[in-house]
């Protein structure tokens, strides 16, 4: 049976537990700004992937996690990317274009950054609880959100509510705000492995070309001394899918020991990506994958979630009732910048006709291996296009 309780009030409620959420509650919550967090899951998320951070998340990140905490998540710095194809080993991306560059990408464990960001909030979170809609004024302004925990139902009063429920967000559809979103051409398995034993802290791809023809390529990457997140880079094929990964197991992957026998228990994403033509409106504002879902090209998508969080606590401890206008003129245009490493990714993809995509692939992997001051600039690109 449900009970619609009364009760809480908030001048911020942010639905969504993600990164970008979590952080935006910390930077409130120490301004002495009351904000809750409501989360369909009970306790923080345990998922795996791979996420890479660069160094403005990170700094931004360690003022809200005290040192014992910052120390206890031990964030990889990652030495390199090396990719094997039919060529040989190639280093794409090594120390020297990290020296040239200034940039030192660290690899971590998500669901260990978002636990560590819930277990030290100052502020509450309401865990296992659903956004269910808005009540509003007659000029359609927020007044407060409905929310369901269990059997009760409850309202938590506020003029504000910011979206960082994920690609999906219920609240862009409550509110008003939906867009459509495109698929991405490519999807993503994702399995627990080890890195490779001679090069433990670089990452790794083996790009089977023509021999697979459903998989772009296989991904380790290290996370911590002894632990790595593996990611297959799927295509559509004619095959079914477990066959493929019966391919993949013959093949021998060179850096991945063994591959999980059953494919069909692992995590599967098939990424959305779009760009919301506005940012809010009647007190609701979009942040991270619920404002601008982006593909892992380029890991963009936590860092972007973080640098809205940033701008976002500004522009409501500052702006007034402007906040999600100042928001989203500071914004759009990174996040825009972001969504490219997505379109390039996409066009590649979308035209991979008699061996172009492949061809390229191949130039542009020798080419960047032999060229320090390439891999540099594209290190500053990814590291700096959130920002
Ligand atoms: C394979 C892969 C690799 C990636 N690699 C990188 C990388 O290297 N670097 C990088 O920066 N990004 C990377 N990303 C992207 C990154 O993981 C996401 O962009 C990021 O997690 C988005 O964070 P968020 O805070 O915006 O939302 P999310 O993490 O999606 O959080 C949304 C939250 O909202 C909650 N929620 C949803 N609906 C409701 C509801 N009705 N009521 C209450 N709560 C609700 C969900 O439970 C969830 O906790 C990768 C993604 C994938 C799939």
């Amino acid at each position: 049976m449900r009970r619609m309780m009364g009760g809480m009030q908030a001048d911020t409620v942010i639905v969504g537990a993600g990164i970008g959420g979590l952080s935006l509650a910390h930077a409130l919550a120490r301004a002495g700004h009351s904000v809750v967090v409501v989360e369909r899951n009970p306790s923080p998320p345990m998922f795996i992937r791979p996420e890479l951070l660069w160094p403005a998340t990170v700094s931004w990140l360690e003022t809200l996690l005290s040192s014992e905490i910052r120390r206890n998540l031990e964030w990889l710095p990652l030495e390199g990317i090396r990719v094997t194809d039919g060529d040989g080993v190639w280093e794409t991306v090594g120390r020297e274009a990290m020296k040239r560059s200034g940039i030192q990408p660290l690899s971590t464990h998500p669901a260990r950054t978002r636990q560590a960001l819930w277990e030290t909030a100052a502020f509450p979170i309401l865990g296992g609880a659903l956004f269910e809609g808005f009540e509003r004024d007659s000029r359609g302004n927020v007044q407060a959100v409905r929310v369901r925990q269990g059997d009760k139902e409850f309202v938590v009063e506020t003029r504000r509510v910011v979206a960082d429920d994920g690609a999906q967000s219920p609240v862009r559809k409550a509110a008003g705000l939906d867009f459509p979103l495109h698929e991405f051409e490519l999807s993503f398995v994702i399995f627990e492995a080890k890195p490779f034993p001679e090069f433990p802290r670089h990452g790794h791809l083996w790009r089977p070309r023509q021999t697979i023809a459903e998989v772009a390529a296989v991904a380790v990457i290290p996370y911590a001394p002894e632990a790595a997140m593996g990611l297959a880079i799927c295509l559509e094929g004619g095959r079914a899918m477990e066959e493929v990964w019966r391919d993949l197991k013959e093949a021998r992957v060179p850096h991945v020991a063994s591959l999980p026998e059953n494919f069909q228990k692992l995590p599967h994403y098939v990424p959305r990506w779009g760009h919301a033509p506005v940012y809010g409106k009647n007190g609701v504002g979009l942040m991270g994958d619920a404002a601008h879902p982006v593909s892992p090209a380029g890991g963009q998508g936590a860092n972007m979630s973080v640098a809205d969080a940033r701008v976002l606590a500004d522009a409501i401890l500052h702006a007034g009732d402007c906040w999600v206008d100042a928001y989203e003129a500071v914004r759009r245009r990174p996040n825009g910048r972001s969504m490219r490493f997505t379109h390039v990714a996409r066009f590649f993809q979308k035209n991979r006709l008699a061996g172009f995509t492949t061809g390229f692939a191949d130039w542009f992997t020798h080419r960047l291996a032999r060229h320090p001051s390439w891999q540099a600039r594209l290190l500053r690109q990814a590291a700096t296009a959130f920002q």
